[in-house]
């Protein structure tokens, strides 16, 4: 068994743990990472519900699914509105936001999506595949 990786919010209120492998792990440059994160994009990874466990402040959590998406959403802390991890509407996996891990995972990020959708003062390309829709 895989050792467990811890992460949290800025706050600390809500903390949470997950295993790897990780089904994905990629930086995604769509418009609405962008949003979600005030970033050039968001870095996430994915895993199977059953490696996801909350331990501690599930109740500060706020979830907005975006309407006209068919799956977008972000969940972030109500104290300190750091994005947190959710599970996908399909129920299927949760998306991890790899910024808030506390530990140091032994995956790496296996691809860049909708990359021509990235801002033009995003970061540079490195050696990652690139696709032009989600990766995942
Ligand atoms: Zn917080
Ligand atoms: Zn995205």
């Amino acid at each position: 068994m895989k050792p467990i990786l811890r992460g949290s919010c800025l706050c600390g209120s809500v903390t949470y743990q997950v295993s790897e492998p990780f089904l994905s792990f990629v930086h995604c440059h769509c418009s609405r990472c962008r949003k979600a994160t005030g970033s050039a994009h968001a870095t996430n990874f994915q895993v199977a519900p059953r490696q996801f466990s909350w331990t501690s402040g599930e109740e500060k959590i706020v979830r907005f699914d975006l309407p006209e998406a068919q799956s977008f959403a972000t969940t972030f802390c109500s104290r300190c509105g750091s994005p947190l991890p959710h599970l996908t509407r399909s129920g299927r996996s949760v998306i991890v936001p790899a910024g808030s891990l506390d530990t140091e995972p032994a995956s790496r990020p296996d691809s860049h999506a909708y990359w021509d959708s990235r801002a033009s003062w995003s970061c540079g390309e490195g050696e990652l595949p690139r696709h032009s829709s989600a990766a995942f």
